[in-house]
């Protein structure tokens, strides 16, 4: 018997009703597997406990989770009590930087029933992994001159090992699909750090020779993927084309309400942390409405994490089943609610033997 030890951090907003019904999911399919079990502790760190505490978690909080397998978190962020900065700093980036989950991974594919904006959704099945630690998002540089003449300076800073470990990743993942790794790059416009990133993925592509690779300038690359998404399976990129092609990724799969996302900590040291794409939706919070669908999605990413790829596989069909019959969210064009999904994905797995 494998267990898992889950630390759940359901958040705010709708966080707090979709990790329910996606840790219910789990439960069905630690059921359903037999030899597998998870053991959920769940810790109320958010918004609201920022107002009882004065912060967003507790001073041993990271001491408290680093012994988890992983972290399932909803969604961190309510404006109308905690400013945005003091929150994620407070919660989300703090356990992103310090458990050094460098790597950040999102699937984005075109399921049965949902609407995408593409004319050939069905060849839209990628995943994008995205250095999630160092590249153009860096503190380095400043202004100088004043007035007129005044200039500001951005330094991004690639390291070989935060390069070498995305590409790495990303070889690693292509090898369980289709076997094509896409490097996102744009060495014809900046001097020193693409063309470095170009070497690099040279190099470590040596390594794999069972895997194809191709390298695009980021500007083609995302006019790629909505004219000829058939060319990709495992996109690399650097943080700032990571941040895009990510976003423009959950826009094709049709809402940000499905989009499911992971921050990988590649040393083993720490846990990795499963949370979806989408926020705390404070619009819709307590409607019942919010769909359930990314964060069970993103459940569904860390049983691959797992090896548990098979049960993945067996969950993603009984969702794209139920989208497919039309059992849809109001985000997603239809008029099921949080709870009536979660039911039909919950009694569509039960019945599988
Ligand atoms: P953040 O700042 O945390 O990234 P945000 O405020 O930019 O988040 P969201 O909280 O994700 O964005 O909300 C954006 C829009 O998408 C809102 O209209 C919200 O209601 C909708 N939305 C987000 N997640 C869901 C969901 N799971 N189901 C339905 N609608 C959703
Ligand atoms: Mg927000």
């Amino acid at each position: 018997m494998k267990t898992l030890k889950i630390a759940n951090i359901p958040g705010d907003g709708i966080g707090k009703e979709v990790v329910p019904a996606a840790t219910e999911i789990l439960k069905t399919l630690s059921d359903i597997h037999g030899g597998l079990r998870f053991e959920f502790t769940s810790f109320p760190w958010s918004c609201e406990y920022y107002l009882e505490h004065g912060k967003m978690m507790p001073e041993d909080g990271l001491e408290r989770l680093k012994d988890f397998d992983s972290i399932f978190l909803g969604a961190v962020g309510n404006l109308k009590l905690v400013p945005d900065h003091v929150s994620l700093w407070g919660l989300l980036i703090k356990i992103r930087r310090e458990f050094e989950q460098v790597i950040n991974i999102r699937p984005a594919k075109v399921i049965d029933g949902v609407r995408s904006p593409l004319l050939n959704p069905k060849d839209f099945d990628l995943i994008v992994v995205r250095e999630n630690s160092e590249g153009e998002y860096s503190s380095v540089g400043g202004k100088i001159f004043q007035g007129e003449d005044e200039i500001a300076i951005q330094n991004a800073i690639f390291s070989r090992k935060g390069t070498e470990r995305a590409m790495r990743y990303a070889f690693e993942l292509a090898k369980k699909r289709r076997k094509h790794v896409t490097s996102a790059t744009k060495s014809n416009g900046i001097f020193h750090s693409m063309p470095f990133w170009d070497h690099v993925f040279e190099e470590v592509s040596k390594d794999y020779p069972e895997i194809n690779t191709d390298s695009q300038h980021i500007d083609a690359l995302s006019a790629f993927f909505v004219t000829r998404p058939e060319r990709f399976d495992v996109i690399v990129a650097s943080n700032l084309f990571g941040d895009i092609l990510t976003d423009l990724g959950a826009a094709i799969m049709g809402s940000v309400g499905i989009a499911p996302a992971a921050n990988i900590n590649v040393n083993g040291k720490f846990p990795s942390m499963f949370e979806p794409v989408h926020g705390s939706a404070p619009d819709i919070v307590g409607k019942g409405i919010a769909n359930p669908i990314g964060q069970i999605w993103t459940a569904k990413m860390m049983l691959d994490h797992y090896g548990e790829e098979e049960l993945g596989g067996i969950l993603l069909n009984v969702i794209e089943s139920v989208t497919r019959d039309g059992i849809l969210t109001p985000d997603i064009g239809g008029k099921y609610t949080t709870k009536g999904v979660t039911d039909e994905i919950n009694t569509r797995l039960k019945a599988i033997d």
